[in-house]
């Protein structure tokens, strides 16, 4: 059994199982399952509310949210960068909300979500610092938490800040 995003109840059974006692089942977690669906709905909410403090609806706004962006993340990618001996293919900018950063390790492509103009600056930078580091190591293993630790050494910290103001599935990738 499973809450899903909208508060709703998802039950699977084995097969042969009878409605009658699935709907037992349903009844002895009458309790658990408001509960779990309030608080559900509750996350849903606040990170709907989070969003939403960056509005992105209309083109103006967009193209406003990308330029603040761009002079904030430009000066952080160019300069380490340049300290790690990386060089990215291209940078792009996109309204993400599932994560904050990503990196395509074949086309070394970067994505940047425009949401992390909702960080705080050191946040941005270990987001940024993070998908440098997928170019000298595409996994998440010791090397590259120790490049990490090189490169970054608060990234620790800014994790879990940053998973504190929103709690995001995937989180950073
Ligand atoms: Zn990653």
């Amino acid at each position: 059994m499973r809450i899903v995003k909208n508060g709703d109840v998802h039950v699977s059974a084995p097969v042969g199982l009878s409605r009658k006692k699935v709907g037992e089942f349903i009844e002895e977690h009458r309790d658990w399952i408001l509960q779990a669906s309030k608080r559900m709905v509750a996350r849903q909410e606040q990170r709907t509310k989070f969003f939403n403090q960056l509005p992105m609806e209309t083109r103006i706004q967009r193209e406003e949210a990308i330029r603040r962006l761009k002079v904030l993340v430009e000066p952080m990618i160019e300069q380490h960068a340049k300290e790690m001996g990386v060089c990215p293919n291209a940078i792009s900018y996109k309204p993400t909300i599932s994560r904050w950063g990503q990196c395509n390790i074949k086309n070394r492509n970067i994505n940047i979500s425009i949401y992390v103009l909702l960080l705080p600056e050191w946040c941005v930078e270990h987001v940024v610092v993070h998908e440098l580091c997928h170019l000298l190591e595409p996994s998440h293993n010791s090397r590259f938490y120790t490049l990490m630790d090189k490169y970054f050494p608060r990234w620790r910290e800014a994790r879990k800040e940053t998973r504190r103001i929103c709690r995001l599935k995937d989180g950073i990738k």
